[in-house]
């Protein structure tokens, strides 16, 4: 299959024309969005939503995003909205929130992996909407990577995965946020945080409460236990190089890397001390890092890196999501300085 790219700053009505005629045909097509790129289909056809599966070569039960343009999109796909839902969707959406509700029969098993539930987004990405307003329909997707590698945040990262597995790439420029969304659900008693993203947990708190933290966001799953989130079981955003983070002072760092043969994967301004370095956004600043990751990822195997040594985030805000990706892209291989 040849894969095309339309830039959808340049090309507007080109674009949104070929999007929408493709996925209404039932294909699959790499979009903007302001987190990552995703791989969109029609979340409603089943037979589409396989070719995402297939596209991605993603696991079965890891079920996938709903991205819907407009609030009015909502109701028909959950059995109901909950009253927190309402609050978060007025404060957050669009943006970079995704919210699991009950589903309704309008959603394939498919497309929710198996499960009753699903998990529903309004991107801020102006063009992301257009597409999906464009369809008339509800958008399933994902991130546009291959399962378990780093997820694109623009699109020569989506062509890099996806050449000659999808028809058609939208270039909309480089995502704004850099990590994927939020997922938070509404289905547990008390609201909890599946996945860290854009939208922090200080801020859910302050807005909606008594808000839990799932255990697998900041520790790995033990043999047997399940996960509330099908994703967070699975190798995730790793290059193929062997990451290693090192938790402590950068001086401790230098210290432990003396002599060795590496490259640093660091904050910047730090990179003067080492030979090889990548760096990913400045300290103390989650939102910055965020934008980076998966970039810096994607870089360390362009250099051909083997073995890398990264400094670690800080928990609070983005920083927690920053935290969560990379404690995955590094294996849980973690070693307090
Ligand atoms: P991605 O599509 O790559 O951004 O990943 C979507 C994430 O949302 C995965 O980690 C899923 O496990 C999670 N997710 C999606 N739908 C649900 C759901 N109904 N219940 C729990 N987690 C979900
Ligand atoms: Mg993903």
């Amino acid at each position: 299959m040849q894969t095309n790219v339309i830039d959808i700053r340049t090309e507007y009505e080109t674009a949104l024309n070929e999007a929408s005629r493709l996925i209404k045909n039932g294909a699959v097509v790499g979009i903007p969005t302001e987190t990552v790129y995703g791989l969109a289909a029609n979340a409603l056809d089943e037979e589409a939503v396989k070719k995402i599966y297939i596209a991605k070569g993603r696991p079965s039960d890891n079920p996938l995003i709903v991205h819907i343009s407009d609030i009015s999109e909502l109701s028909p796909l959950v059995r109901e909205i909950p009253e927190k839902v309402k609050i978060m969707a007025e404060k957050f959406w669009p943006g970079p929130l995704t919210m699991i509700m009950k589903k309704s029969d309008l959603i394939p098993l498919k497309t929710s992996g198996g499960l009753d539930t699903v998990a529903i987004r309004m991107p801020s990405n102006e063009y992301a909407r257009a597409i999906i307003r464009k369809c008339g329909v509800p958008l399933a997707a994902p991130s546009a990577n291959l399962s378990g590698s780093p997820s694109p945040t623009n699109a020569k990262y989506v062509y890099d995965d996806m050449n000659g597995r999808i028809p058609l790439i939208i270039d909309g420029g480089a995502s704004k946020i850099g990590v994927e969304s939020t997922v938070i659900t509404f289905v547990t008693e008390i609201p909890t945080v599946l996945r860290p993203g854009g939208v922090t947990l200080e801020e859910i708190r302050d807005t909606i409460g008594e808000t839990r933290l799932a255990d697998a966001v900041l520790h790995e799953l033990k043999e047997g236990e399940t996960a509330a989130s099908p994703g967070m079981k699975y190798k995730h955003y790793a290059p193929h190089a062997d990451i290693t983070i090192l938790k402590g002072s950068l001086e401790k760092f230098i210290e432990y890397t003396k002599g060795k043969d590496f490259f640093a994967l660091v904050f910047e301004g730090e990179e003067k001390y080492f030979k090889n370095a990548v760096t990913y956004g400045k300290p103390l600043d989650g939102v910055s890092e965020a934008n980076r990751l998966f970039d810096a990822l994607r870089e360390l195997d362009e250099r051909n890196a083997k073995t890398v040594y990264a400094r670690c985030p800080e928990l609070d805000g983005v920083g927690l999501a920053v935290y969560n990706r990379l404690i995955r892209s590094a294996g849980f291989n973690i070693i307090e300085l």
